[in-house]
């Protein structure tokens, strides 16, 4: 199932222009409204480096971490107030059933400055025309991703093409940023360049990633298939149902029946738990935790301890498993190491290596908590 999907079809702020990020066409005819030809931009207080920021390719939401307005979100937010004194602060954070927006990662920002009043009108030309001239120099210095403006959109890895159809947005600037925009670590703040951080890592195709504390500078493994699936709905936060409700009940925490601020947090304590990817939403594998009666197709069905051991071994003679690793191979290495069927996940997380490393000091091997060819020949005895 694709998250897109499951996650509602509401199109607010930027949900509606996905498909035209990665294809869209460029538009004639230029900029959203005039620019001025010499704009007023914001101030750095460290020199342009040489060479400036590197271009980041596109960097769509896929996680839902939206409690937080990220530093560089704030300071560029405070900095473009004080600069051009027009318009007000909108939003920085958003629910994550909004399709994908940065709002959902604490990454994005809406300028409050409408089409309609000259005043703001103008102090966003001025803001877009510095911000995207010379290639979107600034844009790189400040890590702005995209921006969306009276039905244009104009992106930072896309800067040859200009400015293309989107729509709405004519009361207001919308502003993605990078991830290192994000952190406020771009070279408009510190003076420096750093490596591109990637953002979170999708582990499962059609579920969302697990939540990020640091940067990412190695990038990401391709998603894998779920090994297992369930008959419940995705449920990040924002969403609403009975099903919450019911999950609220086993969780612990009030039944509002809407994935809140407190379900969330209980969520990831869960997730940490039992083993899950820390995704912070009531996901196939949450679900399938809290409600194993609601799975409905699952790559170790049928299989005891044993026949998953003995499984592992005639299959996967080549392949290393590790922590991080996900797939079936370690949906069976769980199910072959007696774990608990809450954490049956196919992410290979801390209690599975725990688990990995008891089993190979039983069977004589040393505890590397890796499990090669050799660990499932020994293990399955
Ligand atoms: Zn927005």
């Amino acid at each position: 199932m694709h998250r897109t999907a499951v996650r509602g079809a509401t199109l607010a702020c930027v949900g509606v222009l996905l498909t035209s990020l990665a294809t869209g066409p460029a538009v004639a005819g230029g900029p959203p409204v005039p620019f001025p030809s010499s704009p007023r931009g914001l101030t750095s207080s460290h020199p342009t480096p040489s060479p400036i920021d590197p271009v980041p390719r596109y960097q769509g939401q896929v996680a839902c971490q939206p409690v937080t307005t990220r530093p560089g979100v704030a300071k560029l937010r405070s900095l473009v107030l004080k600069t051009y004194g027009q318009g007000w602060a909108g939003r920085t954070t958003g629910p994550c059933t909004e399709g994908v927006s940065e709002h959902a990662d604490g990454r994005a920002w809406d300028w409050m400055v409408d089409v309609t009043d000259k005043k703001e009108k103008a102090a966003a030309a001025n803001f877009l025309a510095w911000l995207t001239r010379d290639q979107g120099r600034n844009a790189r210095r400040l890590g702005v991703m995209y921006v969306i403006y009276n039905e244009k959109i104009w992106g930072v890895y896309r800067a040859s093409d200009g400015w293309r159809a989107s729509a709405g947005h004519r009361d207001h600037v919308h502003i993605s940023l990078s991830w290192n925009g994000a952190r406020g670590t771009t070279s408009f703040w510190t003076g420096k360049v750093h490596a591109i951080d990637h953002g979170p890592c999708t582990i499962f195709s059609g579920q969302y990633a697990p939540v990020t504390r640091s940067a990412n500078t190695r990038g990401c493994a391709s998603p894998v298939s779920l090994p297992r699936s369930t008959t419940h709905t995705s449920r990040p936060f924002g969403a609403r149902g009975a099903d919450v409700g019911w999950a609220q009940d086993r969780l612990g925490v009030p039944r509002t029946q809407a994935v809140d601020t407190r379900t969330r947090t209980a969520v990831m304590a869960y997730q940490r738990q039992h083993d899950l990817p820390e995704t912070g939403v009531l996901d196939e594998n949450t679900w399938a935790s809290l409600d194993p009666g609601s799975v409905d197709r699952s790559a170790v069905k049928g299989m005891t301890a044993a026949s998953a051991l003995r499984y592992g071994r005639d299959h996967y003679q080549s392949t290393t498993l590790r922590r991080g690793s996900a797939g079936k191979a370690v949906l069976v290495l769980q199910r072959g190491l007696g774990m608990p069927r809450q954490s049956w996940s196919g992410w290979f997380g801390p209690d599975t290596q725990a688990a990995l490393e008891q089993a190979q000091t039983r069977v004589g091997r040393a505890p590397t908590g890796t499990a090669t060819g050799a660990d499932w020949k020994a293990l399955a005895g």
